[in-house]
C-alpha cells in the first residue's frame, strides 16, 4: 500500500510502499478515504526537538482520518464491513487507575497513532475496534477526517458552561476557530477570538458568527468597552500556546473566571500566579478528547446544525501531499485535507 512515512531522522515525509497491516482478533482494518494534516504532523515533518524525542523512525504518520471498514477481527462485534468510520487515535492501556475508572482520556499509558504507533496516512490503517467511531450519513468523509481536531475544540469548549456567557478564545488556528463555532452553537453571548495573523482572523469570521480581534492592533480592554462588558469575559479558551495570549486572557477575565487551556506553551513559561490567585481563576488543562463522550456530543452537534466545513481551506490528492504540507506550513491555511481516492 501507499503510505506517508517518516523514513529518515531529518525534515520531510516520504511516500513509500508498505505492507498492508495485519489485524489481530480485536482490531479492524480501515481503508482510508480522507485524512487531515495536523500541527503535530508539521512538527514531525520539521523534525523538531519534540519530534526527534518522540517519534520512532521509520513510522507511518497521520492520525486524522475517515475511511471504511474492510476487515474485522474475530472477536469484534457490532461493526460491519463497509461501515464508514473515523476513530480515536489515542490507543489507551487498561491498567491505570483512571482507565479502570472509565476515564480513558486520562490514561497515562496512551499511545498515539501516527506519533508512537503506525498511523493513518496510508491506504490502510489497523485500529482496535474499541477506537472505531462509526459515521452517520450526515457526516461526510472530509468532515470525518477533521473530527480529531474538532474533538479538541469540543472537549475544550464544553469544559465549562457557556450558555449566556462572554467567551474569549486566544488563537484563531483551526482548533480555536472550531471552538468559536461550538461556543456559538451552544449559546454563548459574546464570542471574541484573537490572533495576530489577519488571514486567520478573516477565516474565523467566515466560519463562525464571532468577533475577530487582532491583538497586534487593538486592546482587549477597548473591545470590552465596545461590547459594553463592564467586568470581563466569563470563560477563556487558550488555543495559541502563546504566553502573551495567556497573560491577556487572565487580565481580561472576570473575578472567578474559568480558563480551559488546550494550547501548549513552549517549555516552562512564566505565569503571574498571584494575579490568578487574587482573581480566583480556575484553570483546566485539556488533553485530547474525552473517550467517547466528546465524540458523542460532537456528532450530535454536527447532526443538529453545527457547521465547520469552511475551516477546510485546502483539498489535495494525496500524491500532492507536499503542496498540502506547504499550505499548512504557510500559516495562512485552515484545515488541509488529503484525498486517498
Ligand atoms: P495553530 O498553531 O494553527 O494556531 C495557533 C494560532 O495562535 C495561530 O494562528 C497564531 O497566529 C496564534 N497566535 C500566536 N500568538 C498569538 C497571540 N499573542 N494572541 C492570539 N493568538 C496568537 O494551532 P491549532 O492547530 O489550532 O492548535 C491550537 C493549540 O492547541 C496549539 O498550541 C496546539 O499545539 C495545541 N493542541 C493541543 C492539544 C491537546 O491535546 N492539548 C491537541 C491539539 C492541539
Ligand atoms: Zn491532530
Amino acid at each position: 500500500m501507499k503510505a506517508l512515512v517518516k523514513a529518515k531522522a531529518e525534515p520531510g515525509l516520504w511516500m513509500e510502499r508498505r505492507p498492508v497491516p495485519e489485524i489481530g482478533p480485536d482490531d479492524v482494518l480501515i481503508r482510508i478515504r480522507k485524512t487531515g494534516i495536523c500541527g503535530t504532523d508539521i512538527h514531525i515533518w520539521n523534525w523538531d526537538e519534540w519530534a526527534a524525542r518522540t517519534v520512532p523512525v521509520p513510522l507511518v504518520t497521520g492520525h486524522e482520518f475517515a475511511g471504511e471498514i474492510v476487515e474485522i477481527g474475530r472477536n469484534v462485534e457490532g461493526l460491519s464491513i463497509g461501515q464508514r468510520c473515523s476513530g480515536e487515535g489515542h490507543l489507551i492501556g487498561r491498567h491505570s487507575r483512571q482507565s479502570r475508572a472509565g476515564k480513558f482520556h486520562l490514561d497515562p499509558e496512551t499511545r498515539g497513532i501516527g506519533v508512537n504507533e503506525p498511523g493513518a496516512f496510508a491506504e490502510y490503517l489497523r485500529l482496535p475496534a474499541f477506537n472505531v467511531v462509526p459515521l452517520p450519513e450526515a457526516i461526510d468523509d472530509e468532515i470525518g477526517a477533521i473530527l480529531d481536531p474538532l474533538g479538541n475544540a469540543v472537549h475544550t469548549a464544553l469544559s465549562f458552561d457557556l450558555v449566556g456567557e462572554d467567551v474569549l478564545i486566544t488563537g484563531a488556528g483551526p482548533i480555536g476557530i472550531m471552538a468559536a463555532a461550538v461556543a456559538r452553537h451552544v449559546g454563548a453571548r459574546h464570542v471574541v477570538i484573537t490572533d495576530v495573523n489577519p488571514a486567520r482572523l478573516k477565516l474565523a469570521a467566515e466560519v463562525a458568527d464571532v468577533m475577530p480581534v487582532n491583538v497586534a492592533e487593538e486592546q482587549l480592554s477597548d473591545v470590552k468597552a465596545r461590547l459594553k462588558m463592564t467586568e470581563g469575559f466569563d470563560v477563556g479558551m487558550e488555543m495559541s500556546g502563546n504566553q502573551a495570549a495567556l497573560d491577556q486572557m487572565v487580565e481580561n477575565l472576570v473575578m472567578g473566571g474559568r480558563i480551559a487551556m488546550l494550547g501548549i506553551p513552549p517549555g516552562k513559561s512564566p505565569v503571574d500566579w498571584s494575579r490568578i490567585v487574587f482573581k480566583a481563576i480556575t484553570i483546566k488543562g485539556v488533553y485530547g478528547r474525552e473517550i467517547f463522550e466528546t465524540w458523542y456530543k460532537m456528532i450530535a452537534m454536527l447532526e443538529n446544525g453545527l457547521d465547520v466545513r469552511k475551516v477546510i481551506t485546502h483539498r489535495f490528492r494525496v500524491d500532492d501531499f507536499a503542496e498540502g504540507f506547504a499550505a499548512m506550513r504557510s500559516g495562512l491555511s485552515g484545515k488541509v485535507v488529503l484525498d486517498w481516492g
